[in-house]
């Protein structure tokens, strides 16, 4: 008997899946703190933790500030050769009790369970975001999918408590042609939510480069038998493990390409420091390359190299600015020449999310916005696309100036102000562009330490109300159809 959820591929997509070809990868990962604990990591790997840090960390394990259940730790081979030489690296994957010495913070960033139609999807913008797996090659400490990729347990809008749950092929494609089909047949836009087409895919989680080519590929077709225009991939493989972005990779990305010429596809990738993919020396300076530009590990040129020489393959960076990793303009100037000179997009730098434990890793707001402005100066045009988002409930807003002069004949502004406009809401797109004045507190590190010194709020950032039962309507229609 047929099963009604699963997906069956159409006949183009079996002929391209038939092409694809599955690789084995030796990712040499050390999973957890116990390999440390208990002297099982590879020789060379167990100094990684000094005697007293794992004795710390030990000291926390199974109490309310347990390092692992917050966030589990992993690495590969690869990350902790680079990392030796560099303490922003160690940083960011090496566990430190620090991390929960504060537990606040949102169990569910930006609310996303309210943008959720069906499991494992967020709905946001003419864009939808799949959690395709919990899992990367290895773990930043700061990340800001550490409910997900913790299995903890979220509230959702309507009460209920459960795990998020990853996206299945049919749920997703079942929602968006039916999303699509309203949004036609009503003019270009969702009679309930306002929304435009679904034309766009980010595969998410986790990181969608630890699954297999086939389901990598299975993916890709799927959504582009829905109607979808452009796919991206998010993922941060370049700097834990770039062999994998082999071949057979990037064969299945051709044969992707030439059964499906019209759908594009962006890699998003996440570098925070350019000691992820630039060879350094014993003295700590960068190698050079007889020309005088940088030079890159073997592995990740390589990498990069492959992709880029596609063509139709658009790279764009992105990272957020964390506390004691990538807080140093000097690197964040580096990186945006080292990236863009070999054809990488700079695209965001964020300021941390108000994830569990954010006061750990996020920088202030207004020494965020410093740092970056200082890092393109120096730096041509191209290389300077990059703007500061912050990822309020209602939408990517970008962090748009800070001034430090005082504002005549404005109220509170005499220390200067800090301005604030939405680049995306993710219900309302007439809010794009629209700005939200605050005076300066260069001690905030997120949007509730301006509360009190609102000065002019045409974004209604601080008039927000989580989105109405809206979408968990749309989600019982859909539901019925499906
Ligand atoms: S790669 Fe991304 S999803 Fe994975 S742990 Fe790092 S920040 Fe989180």
């Amino acid at each position: 008997m047929a099963n009604a959820s699963r997906y069956v591929p159409t006949e183009r997509e079996q002929v391209f899946h038939k092409t694809i070809e599955n690789q084995k990868y030796e990712r040499e990962i050390i999973n957890g703190l116990t390999p440390f604990l208990k002297d099982k990591a590879p020789a060379d790997i167990r100094n990684f933790y000094s005697a007293d840090e794992l004795a710390a960390l030990a000291a926390l394990k199974d109490t309310e500030r347990d390092v692992e259940a917050r966030m589990p730790v992993k690495m590969t081979r690869h990350f902790f050769e680079m990392a030796q030489n560099s303490e922003p690296l160690k940083r960011l994957v090496k566990a430190s009790p620090d991390e929960t010495l504060s537990l606040a913070g949102s169990e569910d960033p930006g609310y996303q369970m309210d943008f959720a139609p069906v499991e494992g999807m967020l709905h946001k913008y003419e864009m939808g975001l799949l959690y395709a797996v919990s899992t990367c090659s290895a773990h930043c400490r700061f990340c800001y999918r550490e409910e997900l990729i913790a299995q903890k347990e979220v509230e959702r809008q309507d009460g209920t408590v459960a795990k998020k749950g990853l996206a299945m092929i049919k749920p997703v494609t079942d929602y968006i042609r039916e999303h699509n089909r309203i949004v036609e047949a009503n003019g270009g836009i969702h009679p309930d939510t306002g929304r435009e087409k679904l034309r766009e895919i980010l595969l998410s989680g986790g990181d969608p480069m630890v699954l297999s080519n086939r389901k990598i590929g299975a993916w890709l077709s799927a959504l582009a038998e829905a109607g979808i225009e452009s796919v991206r991939l998010g993922t941060k493989e370049m700097s834990f493990y770039p062999k994998r972005f082999d071949d057979s990779f990037l064969t299945m990305m051709d044969n992707f390409h030439e059964a499906y010429p019209d759908v594009g596809f962006r890699l998003m990738i996440h570098f925070n420091h350019p000691d992820e993919f630039l060879q350094k020396g014993r003295d700590g300076e960068y190698q050079t390359n007889p020309n005088g530009s940088l030079k890159w590990h073997d592995d990740t040129r390589k990498a990069m190299e492959g992709v880029i020489a596609r063509g139709w393959i658009n790279v764009e960076n992105q990272a957020p600015i964390i506390k004691g990793i990538n807080d140093d303009s000097d690197a964040l100037r580096v990186m945006q020449r080292a990236l863009y000179r070999v054809g990488v997009g700079n695209h965001y730098f964020f300021c941390g999310r108000d994830i569990v434990a954010y006061r750990a890793f996020n920088v202030p707001i207004e020494t965020a916005w410093k740092l970056l402005n200082d890092s393109q100066k120096g730096l041509s045009g191209v290389e300077t696309h990059a703007r500061l988002s912050i990822t309020h409930y209602k939408g990517k807003t970008e962090v748009c100036a800070v001034t430090s002069e005082p504002m005549r004949g404005v109220p509170g502004a005499e220390n200067g102000v800090l301005i604030f406009k939405i680049l995306r809401s993710a219900l309302d797109a007439p809010d794009r562009g629209k700005v939200c004045v605050v005076a300066r507190n260069p001690e905030a590190i997120w949007f509730d330490d301006y509360e009190d010194r609102v000065i002019f709020d045409e974004a209604g950032l601080y008039d927000y109300a989580r989105v109405d039962k809206k979408l968990v309507e749309l989600k019982d229609e859909i539901g019925e159809v499906a």
